[in-house]
């Protein structure tokens, strides 16, 4: 049976972050993908590099947003050094546009509570109102029902697909293995190793990292961990090509490099049904149009839906299993945000056992039911 330091059970995003930062140490890594029929977020996303708005009444988790947006410049440029892949990371800031009043009150509360809520007290996210974000879209004008809206300059974007490949050609690069089509059914712990079985044969390795996505909950429990999460289904529509006018992301609508605008921000609890929704398509539309009514004119030219993996919480989860050491599972709704965090201080807490600060936020025991009860 073919032997590694590392295996890790999925190969979107997270996984494959993880299974680049492991090879680049020189370690054996091998990662084990499901087959054509797998869920796979990483392939549908939206590719926010997003800090504002996120983690309230969670600190800690509003930091870990603060810092890997922060190390996300020199991270992109490393990709690009490393594999030759630019994801065309931009961090030009970002925009939450308030369509009346009640929307632009409720975001005041929520920027409000995070610097409230902020270890440092404050919070890098302002309120401004439409003729500020008028200024920042010389070439878009405004619909008139936005009254104003929320920037951070802390925001960004990419291309998730580019961001993807560039992990997929580092791991090959830094001696890694990718295993596609090797769709895990057991897994077992035996004599300080794990085996790692697929429908096409055995794996062992000496430590093992679950990042299956939807596929997580029933291979942690295997290895005696609890890890709870659920599909949220989004949908996304992409218009035909146009030139260069929109040059920040806002939450919900943004432009490509490419010229396409991608439009997205939906939510729906629909268990695992990628179908489309052409009421809510609609519904989407509007809200674009009512923003930017000179887009009326652009026609869509793709669509399609993907399911967000979402813990109870909305948070992380990045947890050792008590009764098998050495057995992880980590996974995140903000895979690609997270990507540095997980290539890096993620990798040094498998590897070298170092926890980052206030890591134990972040622990599926925030769960138990029994612990909480105390
Ligand atoms: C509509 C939408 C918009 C989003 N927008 C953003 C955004 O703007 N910014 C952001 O940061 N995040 C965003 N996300 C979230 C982001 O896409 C996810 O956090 C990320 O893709 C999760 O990556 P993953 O590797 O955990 O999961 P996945 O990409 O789902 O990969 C899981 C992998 O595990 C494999 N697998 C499952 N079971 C097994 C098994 N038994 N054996 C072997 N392999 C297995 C599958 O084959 C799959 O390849 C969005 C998600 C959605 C759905």
């Amino acid at each position: 049976m073919e032997h590694f330091d590392f295996i890790i059970v999925g190969g979107g995003v997270i996984g494959s972050a993880i299974a680049y930062g492991i090879g680049s140490r020189g370690y054996s890594v091998a990662i084990l993908d499901g087959g054509g029929e797998a869920y796979r977020a990483s392939l549908g996303n939206f590719g926010l590099v997003w800090v504002q708005g996120k983690g309230q009444g969670a600190p800690d988790y509003a930091e870990w947003c603060y810092e890997t947006a922060s190390l996300y410049p020199d991270y992109a440029q490393r990709l690009l050094e490393e594999t030759g892949v630019d994801i065309a990371y931009r961090k030009p800031g970002g925009l939450t546009l308030c369509h009346d009043e009640s929307e632009y009150d409720k975001r005041v509360k929520i920027i409000e509570r995070l610097a409230r809520e902020s270890r440092s007290g404050s919070y890098d996210c302002e309120m401004i109102d439409r003729q500020k974000i008028q200024a920042m879209i010389p070439q878009l004008s405004l619909g008139s029902k936005i009254c104003g809206g929320s920037y951070s300059p802390h925001d960004g974007y990419l291309n998730p697909l580019a961001l993807l490949k560039a992990l997929h050609i580092g791991i090959k690069r830094s001696g890694g293995t990718f295993l596609p089509g090797m769709t895990v059914v057991n897994l077992r712990h035996k004599n300080d190793s794990f085996i790692a079985t697929t429908s096409l044969g055995s794996y062992s390795s000496t430590k093992i990292i679950l990042a299956a996505g939807h596929g997580i909950t029933p291979l942690a429990t295997m290895l005696g961990m609890q890890i709870p999460v659920a599909p949220q289904q989004g949908q996304l529509l992409v218009t035909e090509r146009v030139q260069p006018c929109l040059s920040i992301p806002i939450s919900g609508i943004q432009q490509t490099l490419e010229g396409s605008f991608v439009v997205g921000l939906s939510h729906r609890n629909v268990g695992f049904n990628t179908d489309m929704d052409t009421a809510l398509m609609k519904q989407m539309s509007q809200r674009v149009v009512d923003a930017f009514p000179q887009l009326s004119r652009l026609r869509i030219v793709r669509g399609w839906s993907s399911l967000r993996v979402l813990s109870p919480d909305g948070l992380p989860i990045y947890q050792q299993s008590d009764s098998c050491p050495g057995a992880y599972a980590v996974t995140s709704h903000s895979g690609v945000s997270l990507a540095p965090m997980h290539q890096g201080h993620i990798v040094d807490w498998i590897v070298e056992d170092t926890e980052p600060n206030n890591f134990q936020a972040f622990s599926a025991r925030r769960f138990d039911v029994k612990e909480t009860a105390h």
